[in-house]
């Protein structure tokens, strides 16, 4: 066995269908006075319902992919109104404006989240500004408490619960990749691939066993370093305000064909997690079932920034199991956009 570094994960779990009842004790536990309820637009009325819940302040203005000028805003709110703590409820553009303010004020957060992204398990905080994501780690954002409540996905759209779902599966994924893994982070990561690879077909029925594999999923990626995947993705995420899951979705196959060769026990433990011979077929046919998008000129990618997203993808040294080639990755953006097989 090779020698391993593991640090296990200081946030609280709850999971469980109508747990969302305990908002209100969880916050208190974590000592707020006076939360405020963080969500999107469009999850308005619960965040206004949840602040209800937790005698708290409503703040349903987060956006995707945390903008610094978003989070400065939410911050001036946050003093002038005397919050002491953040409750996030909703996707990662939600858990991201909870990190990005927790980060500036050490509140304490308490998330519950309503997709599969998996943000909440971990210390990773993806800003924006000027057109490119940065990411950084830090104890501060790692939140302190986290719900899991099943029910909470019922309003999740059938389409954006299957690119969700592959988001993760990605994150795990990438944790068999990673240089500073361990047997946990190994068994975490099979668990997570197997438990949704197997739920997201059945749609609402699997609701529970998707969002429980989520959980371990996230907390992959809180435990391991990110390889190319992450790394493509942010890139053309950010530079070029791709939505997160699809482009997840879609660079998924592509980036594990392009470790293939040189990740085999990876290999092997994906092919098992999700109950096929090969690794990547497996990866294509489970995006096939479920209808996922398969080429990022469908989701706004414009054909002259592949050139760009291929530079700055090698502009930076970061561990990835396969040296980084550009044209090679190059190669691959171009499949990846016209949605042709993985290579
Ligand atoms: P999202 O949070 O932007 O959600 C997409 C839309 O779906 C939003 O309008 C949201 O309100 C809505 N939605 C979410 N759950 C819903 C539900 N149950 N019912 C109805 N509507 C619902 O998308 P996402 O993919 O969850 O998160 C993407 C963001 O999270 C990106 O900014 C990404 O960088 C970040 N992220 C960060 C990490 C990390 O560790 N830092 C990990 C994963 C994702």
């Amino acid at each position: 066995m090779k020698p391993f570094v593991h640090v296990p994960l200081p946030t609280r779990v709850i999971f469980g269908r109508g747990r969302i009842a305990e908002a209100a004790t969880e916050a208190r536990r974590l000592g707020m006075a006076r939360p405020m309820v963080v969500a999107t637009p469009h999850q308005a009325a619960s965040c206004e319902e949840l602040a209800r819940a937790v005698g708290g302040t409503a703040y349903p203005y987060a956006v995707m992919h945390t903008p610094v000028d978003v989070t400065e805003k939410a911050v001036a709110f946050v003093l002038e109104n005397g919050i002491d703590g953040i409750v996030s409820l909703g996707g990662g553009s939600s858990t991201g404006l909870g990190k990005a303010i927790a980060l500036r004020t050490d509140f304490n957060q308490l998330v519950i989240p309503t997709s599969y992204a998996g943000s909440e398990m971990t210390d990773i905080l993806g800003e924006t500004e000027g057109g490119l994501k940065t990411t950084r780690r830090d104890a501060r954002i790692q939140p302190e408490a986290v719900i899991y409540d099943p029910d909470l996905l019922t309003t999740l759209p059938d389409a954006f619960a299957m690119t969700s779902g592959l988001n993760a599966i990605a994150h795990a994924v990438e944790g068999l990749f990673a240089t500073d893994g361990n047997p946990i982070v190994s068994l975490m990561a099979e668990e997570g691939i197997r438990a949704l690879a197997a739920a997201l077909p059945k749609g609402h029925a699997g609701h529970d066993d998707a969002l429980y594999g989520a959980w371990l999923c996230g907390s992959v990626l809180g435990s391991a370093a990110m390889a190319l995947h992450h790394k493509l993705c942010h890139v053309l995420a950010g530079s070029f305000n791709l939505p997160h899951a699809e482009t997840h979705a879609i660079v998924l196959p592509h980036a594990t064909a392009y470790n293939a060769t040189s990740a085999p026990e990876a290999m092997g433990r994906i092919a098992r997690a999700l109950g096929v011979k090969d690794a990547v077929d497996g990866l294509h046919s489970l995006s096939k079932a479920i209808g996922a998008p398969v080429a990022l000129k469908n989701i706004g990618m414009p054909e002259d920034g592949l050139d760009k997203a291929a530079d700055i993808a090698v502009s930076s040294p970061y561990p990835n199991p396969r040296p980084l080639e550009r044209a090679a990755i190059r190669t691959l953006l171009h499949n990846a956009y016209h949605g042709l097989p993985a290579d």
